[in-house]
């Protein structure tokens, strides 16, 4: 068997997905980061796995009260970081001025927002930077129409995604992101064309995606081909150096001097608010329910909104939290025992085959992947998504459309 297939068989056993009924608040022992997920959009685009409802000024209201009144059940004081993600937060200002007031006094880290490009004006950017977000990753895609119609992307053409990223990239944030995303299907070129439009611009990081094809998406019956993947990502990879950009993660190429880092996966420990949030504490992986209305309800009635849980032993929590580092491209073992203890026998013989493999390179504690070992990453990385992700998105799905009928039916 190979090293890839063990760890995906040991995940297999070592990761199950229950269900959260009853949880109590999370423990951390360090401020985590502070995820929010806002789940409006004024339109769905096809390809999109993530929970989101169609935008309704009314219930943004009590949205941002439920945000509040979730944070309250688990009293946390203090965060490293805010991500604000959605949905689209960047659609209702009032709903985001909301949101910053409220939490922008619990970090003194950044605080990051998803933009849509269709949201983009000066004026626009300009208030946003006003609320306290000085982070922001903007979702162009792709400069390509065909690209766009394709991927069924919804309130934007190549000349929003070119004036947006103009108009994002001077308006004095302090890190800019912009996400690509490609099809292996498409032609390769395109990507590779958007890739340098966007590092034209100079934003500090470019992350580039590769389509998943989630359940309940338009491209649920088609697959993934990881091997072509790979090589496009390799040739971007090559694209980005030639520009005085590297690649930091396995999907992120950033500017060679910039020392920041930008991610809404790859942070160590997460607190997740809102519907459809995931959080994590170094023992239980855990995340809300798809359902709005159960949402509120849970709320309502003093019940934190957790709806599926992966309860993680010391080993299984190493092995969890030792992926999304390597996958963010380094791995600190020295933080990894400040976090969880002396690494266990197993975790040292895995590492150790990684090494002799030529899969991982050590220098002293610095544990980075190798070109060799980025492509297993990328496997594993598709193959988790699959396993876990879309399997706990895909029954929370269910069990909301449930609700929303059990409701319909008493009305
Ligand atoms: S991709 Fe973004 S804007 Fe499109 S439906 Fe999904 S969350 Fe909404």
């Amino acid at each position: 068997m190979s090293l890839a297939e063990r760890v995906m068989e040991l995940s297999k056993r070592l990761f199950r997905i229950e269900d959260a009924d009853g949880a109590g608040p999370l423990n951390f022992d360090s401020s985590p980061g502070l995820y929010i997920h806002i789940p409006f959009c004024p339109d769905f685009c096809s390809f999109c796995p993530y929970n989101k409802t169609k935008y309704d000024a009314e219930l943004t209201v009590s949205y941002l009260n439920a945000l509040k009144r979730e944070s309250d059940l688990e009293r946390i004081e203090h965060f490293s970081s805010i991500y604000i993600g959605g949905g689209t937060p960047s659609y209702d200002l009032d709903l985001l001025r909301g949101v910053v007031s409220h939490f922008k006094e619990t970090t003194n880290g950044e605080i990051a927002l998803e933009i849509h490009p269709a949201d983009v004006s000066s004026k626009r950017l300009y208030e946003i930077r006003e609320t306290g977000v000085n982070f922001v990753s903007l979702g162009i895609q792709s400069f390509d129409d065909s690209t766009l119609n394709s991927m069924g992307r919804k309130r934007q053409d190549s000349g929003v995604s070119l004036s947006s990223i103009a108009e994002t990239t001077s308006a004095g944030f302090d890190f800019v992101d912009v996400d690509l995303i490609f099809d292996y299907q498409l032609d390769r070129r395109r990507i590779v064309e958007d890739l340098k439009t966007a590092i034209s611009y100079g934003p500090e990081q470019v992350s580039v995606y590769p389509m998943m094809r989630f359940a309940d998406t338009a491209f649920k019956n088609t697959k993934n081909d990881p091997e072509k993947e790979l090589e496009i990502l390799e040739e971007l990879e090559n694209v980005a150096l030639a520009h005085g950009y590297v690649r930091d993660s396995l999907w992120t190429f950033r500017k060679s001097a910039e020392r920041r880092k930008y991610s809404s996966v790859s942070r160590e420990f997460f607190m997740g608010i809102g519907t459809s949030a995931s959080s994590f504490n170094g023992k239980e992986f855990r995340t809300n329910t798809f359902s709005l209305d159960e949402y509120f309800s849970s709320l309502e009635t003093g019940r934190i909104p957790a709806r599926k849980i992966i309860k993680m032993g010391r080993f299984s929590a190493i092995l969890y939290y030792s992926f999304w580092a390597l996958y963010g491209g380094c791995l600190d073992l020295g933080s990894v025992e400040e976090d969880f203890g002396r690494l266990p026998m197993r975790m040292r013989f895995l590492l150790h085959s990684a090494i002799a493999r030529g899969y991982l390179q050590r220098k002293k504690d610095i544990v980075k992947p190798t070109r060799k070992g980025t492509r297993k990453l990328h496997i594993i990385e598709e193959w988790l998504t699959y396993n876990f992700i879309d399997r706990i998105w895909t029954d929370l799905r269910r069990e909301a459309r449930d609700h929303f009928a059990s409701l319909e039916s008493t009305l």
